[in-house]
């Protein structure tokens, strides 16, 4: 973040969560940020007859009101679990989690798991617990995956050198680019390491296509495993193909490409299940874990900030409501935009109007 250099002793490495909360937490102690902790903002909401937004915050407790200008909601684009519907009708016998309740193979009942969801989150509690020794089901859908490493550098650092996270989001025609999720991979390890549905597969996980419903005893499955299991493999390829031509193009000295067997394409999807239908019970099912992402919660502005789709109208995160921002979402202005990468940039932007319109 701004005035942050060189922080961590290992640039390369992983931080984890609780070493990431301190770096927040010494950053706004170095910078004396004035940060209200225990403060929800309960309403944003036009006062009538002046140019003035009413902020509403329950501060510890008590009511308090702020009238403001200028509002940037910063408040986060993944808020509230997100679960699909038939989740409610599978028998109470089964405990359900989300995957921000997961924490290690000690919160679940003794048996088989099945995991929901098979971007960032489900692959890697996935690995997770088969590697405890459970027995782990995982449901896919069509997510994409990358190398975490290749020839040389992380795929990240990858992703910034190519200009594939500075897309902007005004350029991408394909609507889908925009609702793809993060793409498999893990943190965990030094370097962390490839996680695909097929190394997966290798450990023992069953990988299944996408559970359209449920009842109290079994769910219903789609025959679409191989799908995406192949969806992933090519996805993979396009951005190790991606990589090489920015390395010819530019005349870059790289190692050649690591042997990365996680990262192997299983060409006829050999890894996927083609049932359709898991009874729970018979497979002694005790616990399901729901990787199925967040959606955002916005029901504390009570402004007219949403299209008929109930999607914020914004540009580059100005809303049309005259003082009005948002930071923080994915695909605000780019496509780093969603990830603690983009912030920066996206901060200084959107600072830049604020500051220019408090002269006006
Ligand atoms: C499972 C998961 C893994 C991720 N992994 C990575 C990763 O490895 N690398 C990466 O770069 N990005 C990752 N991200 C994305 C990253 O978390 C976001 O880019 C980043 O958190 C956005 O920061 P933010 O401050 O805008 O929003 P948030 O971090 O969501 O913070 C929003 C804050 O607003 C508060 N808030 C919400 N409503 C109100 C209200 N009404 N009143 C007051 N406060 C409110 C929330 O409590 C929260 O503290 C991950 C996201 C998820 C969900």
């Amino acid at each position: 973040m701004p005035g942050q250099e060189n922080i961590f002793a290992d640039a390369d490495g992983f931080s984890s969560a609780s070493d990431f909360v301190y770096l927040l937490q010494d950053y706004c102690k170095k910078f004396d940020l004035p940060v209200i902790e225990n403060s929800r903002v309960l309403s944003v909401e036009y006062v009538s007859g002046s140019k003035y937004f009413s902020v509403c915050v329950s501060e510890n407790g008590s009511a308090k009101y702020y009238l403001s200008k200028q509002v940037v909601i910063a408040s986060g684009g993944q808020n509230i679990k997100n679960i699909p519907f038939f989740a409610k009708k599978i028998s109470e016998e089964v405990l359900q989690l989300h995957a921000c309740e997961y924490r290690n193979i000690s919160l679940l009942p003794e048996g088989a798991v099945l995991i929901v969801g098979s971007a960032q989150s489900g692959v890697q509690i996935a690995e997770d617990l088969i590697e405890s020794g459970r027995k782990v089901f995982i449901s896919t859908s069509q997510v994409a995956r990358v190398p975490r490493r290749y020839r040389g550098k992380d795929i990240v650092d990858w992703f910034m050198l190519t200009g594939f996270n500075e897309v902007r989001t005004t350029d991408v025609a394909d609507h889908q680019i925009l609702t793809m999720k993060q793409p498999q991979a893990s943190g965990v390890g030094v370097r962390g390491h490839t996680v695909s549905l097929q190394s997966l597969a290798r450990k023992g996980v069953v990988i299944l296509g996408k559970i359209e419903t449920a009842d109290p005893a079994k769910v219903l499955i789609q025959p679409n495993a191989a799908f995406h299991v192949k969806f992933a493999n090519e996805f993979s390829g396009k951005m190790k193909g991606m990589i090489d031509e920015y390395i010819q193009r530019l005349g870059l000295q790289a190692p050649p490409a690591e042997k990365d067997i996680d990262d192997q394409p299983d060409e006829t999807a050999a890894c996927a299940s083609s049932v359709t239908i898991l009874n729970l019970k018979e497979n002694n099912i005790t616990s399901i874990i729901w990787t199925t992402g967040f959606i955002v919660d916005f029901s504390y502005l009570k402004l007219p900030a949403f299209n008929e789709n109930g999607m914020l109208r914004h540009s580059d995160g100005i809303s049309d409501i005259e003082g009005l921002y948002f930071l923080g979402l994915p695909w605000l202005r780019k496509r780093k935009s969603g990830i603690i990468l983009g912030i920066r940039e996206d901060a200084r932007f959107i600072a830049e109007k604020l500051i220019a319109k408090s002269g006006n």
